[in-house]
């Protein structure tokens, strides 16, 4: 139960790793919680019973531990980026890999309309914006580059503020790791070819940017290169101070300070302080936090965990996780900062409801960045940050992970090559 008690935020640290582990076991982390959750998509927060297993997924008659398209999506943008291979140069130097807007929607169309990268051989959920781009892609204008255009034009609007985009970011953070604002570039443009609103645009690179710090810091650390070492209250700090545009309040409202830190403050205790006086999360952390602990478990018990995960889940008002993308980037990033572990923050996010696989899988992306490390690291039934018993049984009833280590190698092998020719 430890793992679900307050600690300072200035005091948890990144766990090191090399890029490569980071990498596969991210997209591990993304599905897991992905299938996790999705059985609890749709339904009211608090109206459904406590999940902490894989269960079956009566939204779609399909069996537990099956992922869906947050997953297949995330995957398709990991295939393209490690894969791609269009370019002239590229086919007469051999190498491959890299980013193509139109190799995406390919890839994006490949998983809906043939099934490519789905759990089950066939797409049984699509989000209704990604649809219609995809429609537009395939209809109008395929090769010409006026898709991307059209698209632009038709689905900018402030009802096209999904988080359909944010959903699959997670490999443009991975694959750029080494240049942050680079990869948060990338983000942007990763967003338009179903998403061109200026929020989505917005969210993907500030979430990137952080995927990559994380990854970048994760990896020289291991390396003992001497990168500063990051704490969770860097995480807040990256999007509490992130220069949001001004056509993207919305995320500015949600994710800054509503006092923004003084000048000259340097002390992380200070720091610290400072955001759990006057950020809207921290605050919702702090208020959840008394309540988590005032619950008494019998330890090891299963209705404890239950009821000390439920109560540091704020109400839908205070903390929504709907499908609109600032909900889902707020949501994803509360829990990662209201737990102390990978399996805590799973379980708050795949108790959420409402768009529950779709924040679950936001926040297992950046979990599985920040958490992961080699399983051989920790031993059987020790409660490590990454690995767990309950962990490893998600693990173990996932399905398809054939298909998430055969993209997530796609992935390293592309990283590889990217830094041999740097
Ligand atoms: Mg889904």
């Amino acid at each position: 139960m430890a793992s679900l008690t307050s600690a300072p935020l200035h005091i948890q640290h990144l766990v090191p790793a090399p890029a490569s582990t980071k990498i596969r076991l991210a997209l591990l982390a993304t599905a897991l919680c992905d299938a996790l959750g999705a059985p609890a998509e749709f339904k009211p927060r608090f109206s459904f019973s406590f999940i902490s297993h894989m269960k079956p997924n009566g939204n779609f008659a399909l069996g537990a531990g099956v992922w869906t398209d947050d997953t297949s999506m995330m995957l398709a943008l990991a295939r393209s980026l490690g894969t791609y291979s269009g370019s002239s140069s590229q086919q007469a130097e051999g190498t491959r890999g890299g980013f193509d807007e139109a190799d995406q929607l390919e890839a994006y169309l490949r998983w809906y309309q043939d099934g490519v990268l789905s759990a089950i051989g066939r797409c049984f959920d699509i989000g209704s914006t990604i649809r219609r781009a995809l429609v537009i892609y395939k209809d109008a204008l395929k090769a010409s580059g006026a898709a991307l255009a059209r698209i632009a034009r038709d689905l900018c609007g402030d009802g096209f503020g999904g988080n359909g985009s944010l959903m699959r970011v997670l490999p443009v953070g991975l694959a750029y790791f080494r240049d942050p604002a680079g990869a948060a570039a990338y983000a942007r443009r990763s967003s338009a070819p179903t998403h061109p609103n200026t929020v989505c645009k917005a969210a993907c690179a500030a979430w990137t940017k952080c995927i990559a710090r994380l990854v970048r810091s994760a990896d020289a650390r291991e390396e003992a290169k001497g990168e500063e070492q990051m704490s969770k209250l860097d995480v807040l700090h990256h999007f509490a101070a992130y220069p949001w545009p001004a056509d993207a309040d919305a995320l500015r409202v949600a994710l800054a300070a509503d006092v923004p830190l003084p000048a000259g403050v340097v002390d992380p205790a200070a720091i610290e302080a400072h955001y759990t006086a006057y950020h809207p999360l921290m605050r919702l952390r702090a208020a959840t936090h008394t309540e988590a602990l005032a619950v008494t478990p019998s330890a090891g018990d299963a209705e404890a965990l239950a009821a000390r995960t439920l109560a540091l889940l704020p109400s839908d008002a205070a903390l929504p996780s709907s499908g609109y993308v600032v909900h889902t980037l707020a949501a994803a990033l509360y829990a990662f900062l209201a737990t102390r572990t990978f399996e805590a923050g799973a379980l708050l996010t795949a108790n959420m409801g409402d768009d529950t696989d779709t924040v679950a899988a936001v926040y297992g992306g950046l979990a599985g960045v920040w958490y992961a490390a080699q399983e051989e690291e920790s031993a059987d039934g020790e409660e490590g940050l990454f690995w767990s018993p309950r962990v490893r049984a998600w693990r173990n009833a996932l399905v398809r992970r054939d298909l998430i280590d055969e993209v997530a190698g796609e992935l390293v092998e592309f990283v590889e090559r990217h830094a041999a020719s740097s």
